[in-house]
């Protein structure tokens, strides 16, 4: 074993007792004794921990009921670790195990020892999808486009009675919705165990539906998603078009809304707004409540980045953090994605975090935003910088004073835009496609013949793409 292996597995058992230490506090006496303390620490192979038990009934029942908090817990104190593998180890001594052998008596000491009973293994989760245990409440940065959203998700993860049915969050790509409706279902998890909850994509909902078809075992997939307590279908657009999957999600649906169990629903839209779905479906998904998530402000952007610096423990300097928040505006995924490049890039080269460096790391990423640049915004900075009026940018006027600025402004959103000639010409009061080769052309040939004119194409140009 090398020095750093060594340093690396103390590392690793002190943040194991942490992690014992943080459970104890959170389940009580009794359930650490029965079952968390008889894990043993094996092995940590990449983003997998493994712990190893006495029995396959502990393995079954610690892999059902605890794995997933563990997990949660230990990610907490080092984000590598993704996943938790319980495995038995017949070869353990006893002198360790405070656990009876055999399932029975496991059950009576724990009842004896007065723990809260959990639900019977067999209808835990059963088709529920796997959570992330970074998507929390606590780990969700609040900002006026997702305040809404948020709030609505809070109330339905606290409330004791359903209050409006279902919810139903919707939003564009990367904005958070996964995250929140994790978020629920990690609350309900942890503050009642008791209460079935269901989470799982619309694509999933279909695939063990039609598993259910093929394998004549419709009566069981029913029975499934009929007796849950909380059901959670993310990403509904999904079935939008395939009929017999939204005719077996509209009656589960109607089940639960009428024995009065909590719904929640996403969607890339608005119910009224998803094509390709029943009318009778969407009608009823808008019956709840709709909170939306809008795209994202510069200033949640920043929040956003100060808290996930935070949990990466990177120092990252204000004004990087501000340029990222400028200029990746598309989604939070993406922002995110960029923030762990250049601490990733940083950490490996060992270079120290600058605006410099990253510009460089996030290269190709900016370029793409670049692009982003509209054809309409270079008309009006281009028409404010020589002081001609924007409707010249579509005139049919020639003289000097405006033709000039248009040719820049064509020049430009050939540059800074991935639209076509025919397309930039249309834009200019509906001009040839020639029109705009030629002032392409013509720019580039007085950008190396005047100085003065190249630095003002080139200011332009940096104005647009900050
Ligand atoms: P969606 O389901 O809407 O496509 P996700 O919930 O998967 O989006 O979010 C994409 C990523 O952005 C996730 O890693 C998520 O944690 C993060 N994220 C989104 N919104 C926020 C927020 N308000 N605070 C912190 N992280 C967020
Ligand atoms: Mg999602």
């Amino acid at each position: 074993m090398s020095a750093a292996d060594r340093r690396n597995d103390a590392e690793i058992r002190a943040e194991w007792a942490r992690v014992r230490g943080r459970l104890r506090a959170e389940f009580g006496e009794a359930t650490y004794r029965s079952w968390l303390k008889p894990l043993t620490l094996k092995d940590v192979d990449g983003g997998c921990v493994s712990v190893s038990v006495p029995t396959r009934f502990v393995r079954d029942w610690v892999a059902q009921n605890y794995a997933d908090r563990i997990t949660a817990v230990w990610n907490q104190l080092n984000t590598d670790v993704r996943r938790i593998e319980v495995v038995v180890d017949a070869t353990r001594p006893s002198e360790d195990r405070t656990l009876p052998k055999t399932g029975a008596a496991v059950k009576s000491a724990v009842e004896a020892e007065d723990a809260p009973p959990p639900a019977p293994a067999e209808d835990r989760n059963a088709f529920s999808g796997p959570l992330d245990p970074r998507f929390t409440f606590k780990n969700f940065v609040v900002g006026k486009p997702n305040e809404f959203a948020h709030a609505a998700a809070r109330r339905v993860a606290e409330a004791d009675k359903v209050s409006f049915n279902p919810l139903f969050l919707y939003g564009g790509v990367g904005l958070g919705k996964t995250h929140l409706m994790h978020a629920i279902a990690w609350h309900l998890r942890m503050r009642e165990p008791n209460r079935r909850v269901i989470y799982l994509s619309a694509e999933k909902f279909m695939y063990q539906f039609i598993r259910a078809l093929r394998f004549k075992d419709t009566m069981a997939f029913k029975e499934q998603f009929r007796s849950v307590d909380v059901l959670m279908i993310d990403d509904v657009q999904f079935i939008s078009g395939k009929e017999s999957t939204q005719e077996e999600f509209f009656h589960t649906f109607n089940t639960l809304v009428d024995q009065n169990r909590q719904v929640i629903i996403s969607a890339d839209k608005s119910p009224s707004d998803l094509e390709g779905m029943e009318e009778r479906l969407r009608s009823r998904l808008g019956w709840g409540l709709v909170a939306d998530i809008h795209p994202t402000t510069y200033e949640l952007r920043l929040g956003i980045l100060d808290s996930k610096s935070e949990q990466l423990g990177a120092a990252i300097p204000r004004k990087v953090m501000e340029f990222l928040a400028h200029r990746i505006t598309s989604n939070v995924r993406e922002l995110e994605g960029a923030l762990n490049r250049i601490v990733a890039h940083a950490t490996l080269v060992g270079r120290d975090i600058s605006l410099e460096m990253t510009q460089e790391v996030l290269h190709d990423l900016l370029r793409a935003t670049d692009r982003r640049v509209t054809i309409e915004e270079i008309q009006k900075r281009v028409a404010e910088h020589y002081n001609i009026r924007l409707s010249d940018m579509h005139s049919a006027r020639r003289a000097r004073a405006v033709a000039r600025p248009r040719q820049v402004a064509m020049y430009l959103a050939k540059q800074l835009t991935t639209r076509s000639l025919p397309e930039i010409g249309r834009k200019f009061g509906g001009r040839d496609h020639t029109t705009v080769m030629h002032a392409v052309k013509k720019v580039e040939e007085l950008r190396s013949l005047d100085a003065s004119f190249g630095d003002d194409v080139e200011l332009l140009r940096r104005m647009l793409e900050n």
